[in-house]
């Protein structure tokens, strides 16, 4: 039973913080990128980033329907940080032998680019832990929460919903998870737990505390 088990780790804020550093040069990045493409000033970029995020799920959603934006082009522009990395990114050392003793699949299902999801499990010295890499890319540019999204990966992973387990920082995509019957772990140092999540955590490494691990 175990063994079948699927974990799909969601990656900013959940196996890292992105709070400190990594949001706030890609917040300035997109709010730089979209003033420009649009054709506006700041304040009405960070309104139109907004809502295209709520309505969307990712600022790129909107500006590929909309604005005919390059995917490629605004990832790369947005991202534009990698070689900063290092000293950008806050995360637990005991990452990695936590995921090493939890036993089952280990898959990222990230809204975010390969080349940063590479880079971020690289320097935080994951990468031999994880056996597959969805990100914004191999999603077709269809983000979480959308259940196209989650679809696809099960398909192409051959995943049966019921064997997996999403863990995750944002609550929308844990009731798409539910609803496709996933079990949820919500990973938040504040939040109350939704009727859709089935554990809260405080950080990702109280798994090994769930008396899952070997
Ligand atoms: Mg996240």
């Amino acid at each position: 039973m175990s063994s079948r088990r699927v974990w799909l780790f969601d990656l900013d804020n959940t196996l890292h913080d992105a709070n400190p550093y990594i949001f706030p040069a890609i917040s300035r990045a997109m709010g730089e990128y979209v003033a420009q493409k649009v054709g506006v000033g700041e304040t009405a970029a960070r309104e139109l980033r907004d809502h295209y995020w709520r309505c969307y799920g990712a600022t790129l959603t909107g500006l590929i329907r909309h604005h005919g934006v390059n995917p490629h082009h605004f990832l790369a522009e947005t991202h534009n940080f990698l070689p900063e990395l290092p000293r950008l990114l806050v995360h637990e050392r005991a990452l990695r032998h936590m995921l090493k003793r939890l036993p089952g699949r280990k898959i990222i299902f990230s809204n975010a680019p390969q080349r940063y999801v590479e880079a971020v499990l690289a320097l935080i010295g994951i990468r031999q832990q994880i056996d597959s890499i969805w990100t914004i890319e191999r999603l077709g540019f269809i983000p979480k929460p959308h259940l196209t999204a989650f679809r696809r990966l099960l398909h192409r992973e051959r995943l049966d919903p019921r064997r997996c387990i999403l863990v995750e920082d944002t609550a929308a995509n844990l009731r798409a998870a539910k609803q496709l019957g996933m079990k949820t772990v919500l990973v938040s140092p504040t939040a109350q737990a939704p009727t859709y999540v089935d554990v809260l955590i405080k950080s990702v490494l109280e798994l090994s505390r769930l008396g899952l691990t070997k």
